[in-house]
């Protein structure tokens, strides 16, 4: 009999040695260390004979309806937020201002708490409460950590949260109003990771870090598994994702791969993974096929200014599968792309949000993606999450007494009248 917990799930493997390991509650590789990073495997031919494009029909457009293809059990109580089965815009206009012939936005800042980190989140609180944890943690400064906090709130697990003191008060005032126990530390992004890390050893609390856990990254998958299955035929030719950590390309590519192996897309569309120019250490490794060496950051997308990424193997893997590239923005090249994808798009969306669509842009001018090309960015967070920045893109208002005269004088100036 198989266990009835992730029914289809064989077994984990790290990505360094390849050794699988039986299924449970692993992080990282026992024999490898923090640099073995586990990858979950599945009986694809037992899946493949009951997900088909007939099963799904019937089934809720939200991310559980692959479920098969999800490290969780039958018979995990589903949260009742609707993460993913975000919608697929055509955008013409933006297309043609980055472009390319045919071009699309995921927009992922649709998710319950406005970031693509919903669905890695969501299945960590099922797998959290399917170890027999109450309490979950994890160290993040953004999307990650009011990820966790609001679908924590949303399972009635107890969430505890790391962040460092420089954390924008906003995204604090979001976890603190979903009832997380937030823990200032006076110090850096790492300092808080390792408290954190250490705190769930010792008060045996579960570790949401996505860099570690083998199960958050199979959540973040199922936006390839989405894309794959909303294109169907018509795939575009790449798929174009913000980089910081690693995860989320690397979990799209699994995704993309997947359908691919089930028969629902018939060619692997190429990734295109974009970096900030001020915190690019993937983006080195990849041209240089050396192991990656940790860099400092400087850049306005703060979701994706990470220095230690620790799915960095994981992600050069996938995009070397798919024949892809990498590229790297300026934070100028952001902002404008922050501009372009709301006023040609109607989609507004953080720094790292729209770092795809610069990206995608500076491709085409280097020729590494073609004009007679099409391509699908993935908006993975929503502007709202860091209006400091948005600012930095933008004019003033226009500030005048209440008075006709007044407002006519200003919008002829403006050319508007
Ligand atoms: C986390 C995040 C990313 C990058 O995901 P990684 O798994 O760290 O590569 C991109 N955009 C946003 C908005 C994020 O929150």
């Amino acid at each position: 009999m198989k266990p009835t917990t992730a029914s289809f799930v064989t077994g984990l493997r790290c990505l360094l040695c390849n050794t699988t390991f039986e299924n449970g509650n692993l992080h990282t590789c026992p024999k490898c260390g923090v640099q073995g990073i586990l990858d979950v495997q599945y009986d694809y031919d037992a899946i493949g004979t009951v997900l088909s494009s007939a099963a799904l029909s019937g089934r809720p457009f939200d991310h559980w309806r692959y479920r098969e293809l999800l490290p969780i059990s039958r018979d995990a109580v589903l949260p009742h937020l609707a993460v993913g089965g975000t919608p697929l815009y055509n955008v013409p206009q933006l297309a043609a201002a980055v472009g390319i012939h045919k071009m699309f936005l995921k927009d992922e800042g649709r998710n319950p708490t406005s970031s693509f980190k919903d669905r890695a989140s969501s299945v960590g609180v099922l797998k959290a409460q399917e170890f027999g944890f109450n309490t979950i943690s994890c160290a993040s400064t953004g999307n990650a950590a009011s990820s966790l906090a609001g679908l924590s709130a949303a399972v009635g697990l107890r969430s505890i949260i790391f962040v460092p003191e420089r954390a924008p008060e906003p995204k604090v005032t979001q976890l603190l109003i979903f009832g997380a126990t937030v823990v200032r530390v006076k110090g850096t992004y790492e300092n808080a990771f390792e408290l954190c890390r250490e705190a769930c050893r010792k008060f045996g609390w579960y570790d949401r870090n996505s860099g570690t856990n083998p199960f958050l990254v199979e959540g973040k998958k199922t936006a390839g598994l989405e894309i794959a299955e909303q294109f169907g035929a018509t795939i575009p030719d790449w798929v174009v994702v913000s980089v910081g950590d690693g995860c989320t390309i690397g979990g799209i590519g699994k995704g993309l791969q997947e359908m691919r192996g089930l028969g629902f897309i018939d060619r692997m569309p190429r990734l295109l993974g974009v970096q900030a120019e001020g915190a690019r250490p993937i983006l080195d490794s990849f041209l240089s096929g050396k192991d990656l060496i940790p860099s400092s950051t400087n850049t306005i997308a703060d979701s994706i200014a990470v220095g230690t990424p620790r799915n960095w193997r994981r992600a050069i893997q996938q995009i070397k599968a798919s024949r892809g590239e990498m590229i790297a923005a300026s934070d100028d090249e952001i902002l404008d792309a922050m501009r372009l994808t709301a006023r040609l798009g109607g989609v507004f969306g953080e720094p790292a949000g729209v770092a795809g669509v610069a990206g995608l842009k500076k491709a085409i001018t280097q020729g590494l993606v073609k004009p007679g090309e099409s391509a699908v960015v993935v908006i993975t967070g929503n502007g709202l999450k860091d209006v400091q920045s948005a600012k930095l893109a933008v004019g003033q208002a226009l500030d005048i007494e209440p008075d006709f005269r007044v407002l006519e004088k200003h919008l002829s100036e403006l050319s508007l009248i």
